[in-house]
């Protein structure tokens, strides 16, 4: 018999394997931009024009080649960076299988030239197709250019099946993206069809990003650095409320090189995950560092996958580093308290003593009407102190600035003596919805429903893991009958419901006695709370796919929380506050939403300009 296994000619074979290792215009990119990288270059320019189909040009200043090595980098396994097959083991280096210019002179017109430092000229070599047309000596400085024209030119399928010129763009931007952003220190620009569309210079990652991204990130970013045993994580986060709603800037990289994991994304998703609204996605820029020993790279070249041995701690380290950034953001030295100046002001003293409290004599005019002020009166030569009925109210009552001049009409023609509470107070709530106090930088105005939200929320979310809810029993233990779905539900999250404070029995398929409550729900109807809860677990479940702990624990934050419209005293008040900002995030409530906002003294100048 005729034997019939023929071996493909060298030409053939490349091809066939560059279709795998170069897949289009941006897979070129990336591995002329690595290899520019590896050869330890500190400016590298990438110029393309059609989307890279027609040109594809990296310039760098590394070491350049030796003349022999230029012929032989376009040998299939032609590398510098490994011998043995150990070496696969620690790859530290981007490129590692001499594949990707073998890869790419199969199907392109690929122009080379090089010069090392110590050489006098460089070399110039064409190759289209796998074969050596030209080689020459030519002067030049020293590193290396690669220009690679016509791309699939010999295989018309791959050429056809090209995306638009504007996705393959797009693609090539990525590409060009990645690289760069884990090479701050690295110059790069990328020309377009002439235009110049990114001009990076060295610096740190965070102004590598603003240049990638724009200066606008120079706001938006959470610095990230956490050091474990055998794993480093560092660089930024995008603060919660800049999330996108589009699957925006992800970037995850191993030892620098890009990846996806889509575990690991979880780690920073779930890390981020009560802080920003559904449908909207955490960015990040983050870099872990691993022993090469302890991670098994597919090494197709194509491939962005990694195996870590073990992912599960990297999957908590990198959970717990994204939650410091998270929390220390939070804990910002913006809101910085005053001390309350007046506590310890001699009226606050006198009213503790219980001397009787002397007002200062403040001219008031009772006739005195801002809104029928004559213009011809108000000269820019008077100064604040020329309308004695703008006298600040000494005593620091507010109230007399809030329309409560009846008692100031009086004969007597001096305010009731004011209760010490309100000369001393801190906290005042606006519309019983909103709490009102000064810190260091202006106005601090607090959103009194999400703030009681977000506290329940930690506190439950620790009861649950510590089994240590306190309950309060029910007195009249009432019935709670529900459908045979609900039953099973209810029984399933009975676990959690019992570490919260409830206790509950079945007594039958569909009825529960309900023996106790949590603590803080005094005031509620068992019944309705627990059917409450029951509806919102299940829209959460359906709508955010929340893990179980987490939406309980929203649920009922969300029921128990003080509603808006709800009358405080100056000590809940100040109790509110004092537990938000020891919360892990006083920053935005379970539901994505802002707690409190802060009006700056430069923006209260301005409002009144
Ligand atoms: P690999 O990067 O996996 O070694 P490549 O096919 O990408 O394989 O490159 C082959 C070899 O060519 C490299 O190992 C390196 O020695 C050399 N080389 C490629 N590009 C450059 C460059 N820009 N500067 C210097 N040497 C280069
Ligand atoms: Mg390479």
């Amino acid at each position: 018999m005729l034997d019939v296994i023929k071996l493909l000619p060298d030409s053939v074979a490349n091809q066939i394997a560059a279709g795998e290792v170069i897949q289009r215009p941006a897979s070129a990119v990336k591995e002329l931009m690595e290899n520019a990288l590896d050869a330890g270059a500190t400016q590298i320019d990438l110029v393309v024009k059609d989307a890279g189909k027609a040109l594809i040009m990296v310039i760098d200043n590394g070491c350049g080649m030796s003349e022999t090595d230029a012929r032989l980098c376009f040998e299939r396994h032609a590398t510098s960076k490994i011998s043995k097959a150990d070496d696969l083991f620690c790859i530290k280096t981007m490129g590692f299988r001499g594949e990707a210019l073998a890869s790419i002179a199969a199907i392109a017109q690929v122009e080379l030239k090089t010069r090392r430092k110590e050489d006098e000229v460089g070399t110039r070599i064409v190759n289209e197709g796998s074969v050596v047309k030209e080689q020459s000596l030519i002067p030049m400085a020293s590193g290396t250019t690669f220009v690679v024209k016509n791309l699939f030119f010999n295989v018309p399928a791959r050429r056809n099946f090209l995306k638009s010129a504007q996705a393959e763009m797009r693609h090539i931007v990525e590409e060009f993206t990645r690289v760069t952003l884990m090479n701050p220190e690295i110059g790069f620009t990328l020309t377009a069809d002439g235009k110049e569309m990114y001009h990076l210079y060295p610096g740190t990652l965070k102004q590598r990003i603003m240049g990638l991204f724009g200066n606008a990130y120079e706001e938006k970013l959470l610095p990230v650095d956490q050091e474990a045993d055998r794993v480093r994580i560092n660089g930024f986060i995008v603060k919660a409320e800049y999330a996108r709603k589009t699957r925006g800037e992800q970037y995850f990289f191993v030892n620098k090189r890009f990846i996806k994991h889509a575990y690991l994304h979880h780690a920073i998703e779930n890390a981020f995950l009560e802080m920003i609204p559904k449908d909207s996605f955490p960015g990040y820029f983050l870099n872990i560092e691993v022993d090469p020993a302890d991670i098994d790279i597919n090494i197709h070249p194509t491939k962005t996958e990694v195996n870590f041995l073990d992912v599960k701690l990297v999957y908590a380290i990198l959970h717990a580093a994204v939650r410091k950034a998270i929390g220390q953001h939070n804990l910002s030295p913006m809101i910085d308290f005053e001390e309350p100046a007046d506590l310890n002001s001699d009226f606050s003293i006198a009213a503790k003593a219980s001397r009787p409290v002397v007002f200062p004599d403040i001219p008031l005019d009772p006739n005195f009407n801002p809104f029928n002020q004559k213009t011809e009166n108000h000269s820019d030569s008077r100064s604040w102190n020329d309308f004695p009925q703008h006298r600040q109210p000494v005593s620091g009552d507010w109230r007399m600035l809030y329309g409560e001049r009846t008692d100031l009409n009086e004969e007597k023609g001096q305010p009731e003596p004011i209760e010490e509470k309100q000369s001393n107070s801190r906290y005042l709530q606006v519309n019983q919805s909103f709490i009102l106090t000064t810190v260091k930088s202006g106005l601090l105005l607090i959103d009194q429903h999400l703030a009681h939200t977000r506290i329940l929320f930690e506190k439950y979310l620790k009861e649950m893991e510590n089994h240590s809810g306190a309950s309060q029993q029910e007195l009249f233990p009432q019935a709670f009958t529900v459908s045979q779905n609900d039953a099973s539900l209810l029984k399933e999250l009975l676990p959690e419901l019992e570490n919260l404070g409830f206790v509950l029995e079945q007594v039958n398929p569909t009825t529960f006695m309900i023996n106790g409550t949590p603590s803080d729900s005094a005031g509620y109807d068992a019944v309705e709370l627990l059917e409450r809860i029951l509806d919102n677990y299940k829209i959460n479940r359906t709508d955010l796919q929340l893990d179980r702990k987490l939406n309980l624990a929203k649920t009922l934050a969300a029921q128990i929380a003080v509603k808006p419209s709800t009358k405080l005293t100056e000590a809940e008040m100040q109790n509110l506050v004092d537990q938000l900002f020891a919360c892990n995030v006083a920053e935005v409530a379970p539901n994505g939403k802002k707690i409190y906002v802060i009006v700056t003294t430069e923006e209260l100048l301005a409002k009144f300009n």
